[in-house]
């Protein structure tokens, strides 16, 4: 059995008074399903502070090394330190903003890894790429070349967010989430055995809100959500938990 996910991605937003909205997801983070939080990394230490037991907290990205020369990074070892259980990696704003690659991203899933971290691991296709019906190469692609061997279902979550419907209130047909998560289920379980890949919980993402989300976690092997701007604030957050309820 997969335990549901509602994880909220911050990105680069919110000041130490934003906290207060994870007072309002309490609640709602008591439920079956599991919540978590993906502040900046500046509020990592004082949401998982604040969160408790109920809300587990994660950072957006960490370098692949343990620690040293690296101005301004931050490493897997420091967010767990602060408090994190999880972190996201190879979200398509990093691949294009710092421009990461697959073996990027599978650096980091490592050393992630190595501290303790599960890993929410970003994949996704361009609005050409789908147009081109090259989706399901792209995803695979991803997949192959950014999980290092040694997943389990403990350690890493996998999120589909085709980059077009990031922030754009676009979404995919469910039958076009089902196909990708179908995909994605059965490439998992050709690559790490039937129980690991069975185990591994797979998020939606891009443009999930109050309004579409019940629909969407109906699809079939959809585990849950990757939640940018309807993260932020309770009044929306809280619906969506409860949907997935
Ligand atoms: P969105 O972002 O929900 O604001 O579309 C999702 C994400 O990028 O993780």
């Amino acid at each position: 059995m997969r335990r549901k996910l509602a994880a909220g991605n911050w990105k680069m937003n919110g000041l130490s008074a934003a906290l207060t909205e994870i007072d309002g997801m309490q609640e709602a983070a008591d439920g079956a399903s599991e919540v978590l939080l993906c502040p900046p990394a500046t509020l990592v230490a004082q949401a998982a502070q604040r969160a408790g037991e109920a809300i587990a907290v994660g950072g957006q990205d960490c370098h692949a090394q343990a620690s040293g020369a690296h101005t301004g990074d931050v490493s897997a070892d420091m967010l767990r330190d602060a408090g994190a259980a999880y972190v996201i990696l190879g979200h398509s704003e990093r691949r294009t903003d710092h421009d990461e690659r697959d073996e990027d991203v599978r650096d980091k899933c490592r050393a992630a890894w190595e501290a303790g971290l599960t890993v929410v691991l970003c994949c996704g296709e361009s609005l050409a790429e789908r147009e081109a019906q090259n989706t399901l190469d792209i995803i695979g692609g991803q997949l192959a070349g950014s999980i290092p061997d040694g997943a389990t279902g403990h350690n890493l979550v996998v999120a589909y967010e085709p980059i077009w419907a990031i922030g754009t209130g676009k979404v995919p047909t469910t039958d076009e989430i089902g196909e990708v998560h179908d995909f994605m289920r059965a490439r998992l379980e050709r690559r790490f055995g039937e129980g690991v890949g069975r185990s591994v919980r797979l998020l939606y993402g891009g443009s999930v809100k109050p309004g579409n989300a019940a629909e969407i976690f109906a699809v079939s092997n959809v585990d849950g959500a990757l939640v940018g701007g309807a993260s932020l604030k309770a009044a929306d957050f809280v619906p969506i938990i409860e949907a997935l309820n």
